[in-house]
């Protein structure tokens, strides 16, 4: 059952827009980054005062906070990024899993496994049997959201393989379950490929630019169509305008000075936003990780520190409170459990980085290697300790909430009101249909207490969330509003 989303309610910029050439300006971001060196301890409290008001800040200003270097003042930023993660999306957490159908790239991404010069990888590209094997696997795990993720070299040439494999995941059954969103991570597509991405019902088109610094990307990205860094900026302005409503975009951190990367980050959102009246839906800030003999992925250009990747994660919260921002299986339990508090808004579990992962070949051909090892109900366990609700919820892009919708949505803190609910309604599911008792226990004591500190008995919606939990207790399912 593909889900049936509303028309798009895009605005089109003009064809030929030039605004386009000005995404990224690589003088104004080194000037900006060298300008914010100096600042006063008031000038960053200054700062941290109006992100509190959940406007957003400047570059300027977002330049200043990347600069801190005072643990007083980072703590600072830490707890503004909190006040901000709370006041819009309260405890939730959204989780999802990358499903990787195929590994086989002609691009020669020099920090990738899949490089095409990487001959000794074990290359493959899923059957459409074996997408229903790997999807009835995470099924099995409870989950709902998957991101679909391939190399740049599709079986039988052109993308019917990509349009059929996203067919196939929303195809497949087990037990009555099926995944009810598929977000995309593959290489950018002309406009006319984009509708017809469009028609297989996605959820976000996802597309990182690894780095925004062109001098640096033409060096790290020596072979294949992915050499053109202007077609892979332009990626969402296509995408957007074939009618896709939501995008995600984001860096790869260690490709070039991650302060930068972060700044041409909120350019390019800055600039989605001014030209289509929404900014991406979505920021991943991958961080590069050892893959399969790559030296530069062992030795990448920008090494950060753990203060200094937190610092990303809570800049970001403050410039864009409304944009979600997503954490892999690339760092640590560790980190990941510190940036829960920082301003992630979805997390990956269980992740496997190449196909087969989680069925039919747990060992070959990944794409580097993982640092969060820990299963489902493991990363769902730590955020429930961590008094955070884990959600399975894609009831927005069901009823259509997609794009500005969302956003508008979103921006009068109603993000706390729809959908901590329904992040209760499908967590609650999970506990009853797939979780171990020890840990169905807690977090149905979880679920208790935020709907009791959050929405005040007699209210409609205490109502109407208390029916749904006894409906779901009596075994209804995929209840959302
Ligand atoms: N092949 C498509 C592309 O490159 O856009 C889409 C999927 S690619 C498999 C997904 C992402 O993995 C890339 O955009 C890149 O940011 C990330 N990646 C590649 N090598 C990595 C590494 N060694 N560590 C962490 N992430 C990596
Ligand atoms: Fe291919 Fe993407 Fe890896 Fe580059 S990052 S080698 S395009 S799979």
């Amino acid at each position: 059952m593909i889900p049936k989303t509303k028309a798009p309610r895009l605005t089109k910029p003009p064809k030929n827009c030039n605004i386009r050439d000005m995404i990224i300006d690589d003088e104004k971001l080194q000037r900006t980054l060298e300008r914010a060196k100096s600042h006063t301890d008031s000038e960053v409290t200054g700062i941290l005062e109006k992100a509190k008001q959940l406007k957003g800040i400047t570059l300027e200003e977002a330049a200043v906070l990347l600069n801190v270097t005072d643990k007083n003042l980072l703590q600072k930023i830490f707890d503004a990024a909190k006040y901000v993660k709370e006041a819009i999306y309260g405890n939730r957490i959204v989780l999802f899993a990358p499903l990787y159908i195929s590994n086989i790239c002609t691009n020669e991404c020099v920090y990738c496994a899949f490089r095409r010069s990487n001959t000794h990888l074990k290359r493959h590209a899923s059957t459409m049997d074996e997408i229903n094997q790997e999807v009835t696997a995470l099924l099995k795990q409870g989950h709902k959201r998957i991101l679909m993720v391939a190399g740049e070299a599709y079986p039988g040439g052109g993308l019917q393989y990509v349009y059929d494999s996203i067919k196939a995941i929303y195809d497949t059954r087990w037990n009555g379950q099926n995944i009810r969103r598929v977000n995309v991570n593959i290489a950018p597509l002309t406009e006319p490929e984009f509708e017809e991405l469009k028609k297989c019902h996605i959820g976000t088109y996802q597309l990182f630019q690894e780095t925004y610094h062109k001098e640096t990307y033409e060096k790290l990205h020596i072979a294949g169509a992915k050499k053109d860094y202007q077609f892979r900026l332009d990626a969402m302005d296509r995408a957007l305008q074939a009618g896709i409503n939501d995008v995600g975009i984001g860096p790869l951190l260690g490709l070039y000075d991650h302060k930068y990367e972060i700044l041409a980050t909120l350019e390019h959102a800055a600039y989605l936003d001014k030209t289509y009246g929404v900014g991406p839906h979505t920021i991943s800030i991958p961080r590069i990780e050892p893959a399969d003999g790559s030296d530069f992925s062992q030795h990448p250009n920008d090494v950060l520190s753990t203060e200094e990747f937190k610092t990303c994660v809570a800049v970001l919260r403050l410039a864009v409170p409304y944009t979600g921002i997503i954490l892999s299986t690339r760092e640590t339990p560790q980190t990941r459990n510190e940036c829960l508090e920082l301003g992630v808004s979805q997390i990956s579990a269980a992740s496997r980085v190449n196909p087969g992962g989680y069925s039919y070949d747990k060992q070959n051909g990944s794409q580097f290697t993982l640092t969060d090892e820990r299963t489902t109900d493991q990363v769902i366990e730590a955020i429930v300790d961590a008094k955070h609700m884990p959600s399975f919820c894609t009831g927005c892009y069901r009823l259509g909430r997609v794009g500005k919708d969302f956003m508008d949505m979103a921006k009068p803190g109603l993000i706390k009101t729809h959908c901590l609910p329904n992040a209760m309604f499908t967590f609650a599911e999970y506990l009853y249909d797939f979780a171990p008792e020890g840990l169905k226990n807690k977090g149905l004591k979880l679920i208790a207490e935020t709907t009791q500190a959050n929405f005040a008995e007699g209210t409609p919606i205490r109502k109407m969330i208390d029916e749904n939990l006894q409906k779901i207790k009596a075994g209804k399912r995929d209840l959302y509003f």
